[in-house]
């Protein structure tokens, strides 16, 4: 329901498809297809993908495979599903046998990292997990505060820096040692919010990285990007560079309540190939939900 709202106007946007497809006839293909790429764009799907969705139902039509508006609607939601989940992998958390599990957010500031954090927190909370949260994001004066908060709220333990000068590499192998040896579930390490264009930030990611395998090897199991979907096509570029850097392993696409632009979330998971898990539907501590594509699909195409 949320994100039936929050796509709103995506759907307006894409509601011209429905129009021009209850007139179409084989003849008028090429147009109808233009016009449909079109829409595609405006709702942020990216140009690459835009085409390569409009190519296939083209192939299709003159394949006579399909034959009315309806069975080119039926195909145009396949498809964008088929590329939602075709090569994303595993929608469901990877968190293996070996504990604590080690689950490292990251994202650009106020796409929503912290919040997905404490409600990540919730839900494992939820389900029997215990929790320990590190406060990785040293480099922002009110993060640590805001983190302890939702500590408090969900119930969860929470390791802060001790002292101006510790940098977060520290704090998140501080709270890994603790949560191995105090018998904890998962630790979730919170990250700066750092710019994808600030370099010397992205090289203490890496350190983080780097810090937290010192203390378990393989750790950490996830490295959870969160991507604002209001932004559009911005999402892409900032995907990319997160990935070259860390290696991220899923994606969570926050504040798909408010007004979306979630088209451009096929372009990331196609190009890059990383599934989407959870989305953000709102600031309560409830408000995170797993990724359902067919949801997904049928909140952008009515
Ligand atoms: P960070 O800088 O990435 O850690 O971002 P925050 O977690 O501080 O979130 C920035 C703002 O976005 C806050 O006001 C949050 O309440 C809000 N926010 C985060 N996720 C969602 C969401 O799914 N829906 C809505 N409506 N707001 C969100």
């Amino acid at each position: 329901e949320k994100i039936f709202s929050g796509f709103s106007k995506t759907r307006e946007n894409l509601a011209v498809i429905d129009e021009l497809l209850l007139y179409w006839n084989l003849a008028d293909t090429d147009r109808v297809l233009d016009e449909l790429e079109e829409a595609l764009l405006v709702s942020d799907f990216g140009p690459k993908i835009s085409m390569k969705i409009v190519d296939s139902l083209r192939d299709d039509i003159l394949a006579g495979k399909l034959k009315s508006g309806n069975d080119i609607k039926e195909a145009l939601k396949k498809s964008v599903l088929n590329l939602l989940t075709g090569k994303g992998g595993k929608t469901e958390l990877q968190l293996g046998f070996r504990k604590p599990a080690v689950i490292m957010v990251v994202g650009v500031n106020g796409g929503g990292k912290t919040t997905s954090l404490g409600k990540l927190a919730r839900r494992l909370k939820s389900e029997g997990v215990k929790v320990l949260m590190a406060a990785g994001d040293t480099f922002r004066a009110a993060a640590s505060e805001q983190l302890e908060v939702w500590a408090e709220r969900t119930g969860s333990e929470i390791v802060t820096a001790e002292g101006d000068k510790v940098k977060a590499p520290l704090v998140l192998s501080q709270a890994v040692k603790k949560g191995k040896e105090q018998g904890y579930g998962v630790v979730l390490c919170d990250t700066s919010g750092r710019l994808h264009t600030n370099y010397s930030l992205m090289e203490e990611l890496v350190s983080c990285k780097k810090a937290v395998a010192k203390v378990i090897p393989g750790a950490p199991n996830e490295i959870l990007l969160v991507l604002d979907g209001t932004t559009g096509l911005n999402m892409l570029p900032q995907a990319r560079e997160f990935n070259e850097v860390v290696g991220v392993t899923g994606l969570i696409l926050t504040k798909l309540d408010g007004s979306a632009r979630g088209g451009c979330v096929v372009s990331v998971v196609d190009e890059l190939g990383i599934p989407v898990k959870f989305i953000g539907v709102g600031e309560g501590v409830d408000d995170l939900q797993p990724f359902d594509a067919e949801a997904f699909v049928n909140a952008i195409f009515s």
